[in-house]
């Protein structure tokens, strides 16, 4: 099966970076920006039947 991503971002201003979660990595949790630790909020989800990757910019968080 494909690997769903989503694609987070952070509520710091100063930080401003976003990162993509494995979408089942994500599901339920409330994660925090892996630069910053602040609180980051899931702004697209991934569609099974397209590969939006090469449009997802970021890295994937390290958990
Ligand atoms: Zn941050």
């Amino acid at each position: 099966m494909k690997q769903l991503l989503e694609k987070w971002e952070c509520f710091n201003d100063l930080c401003g970076h976003s990162f993509l979660v494995d979408k089942e990595t994500a599901k339920g949790k409330h994660l925090t920006c892996p630069f910053c630790e602040q609180n980051a909020e899931a702004v697209a989800h991934q569609n099974p039947d397209a590969d939006l990757e090469t449009q997802l910019e970021g890295c994937l968080y390290p958990y």
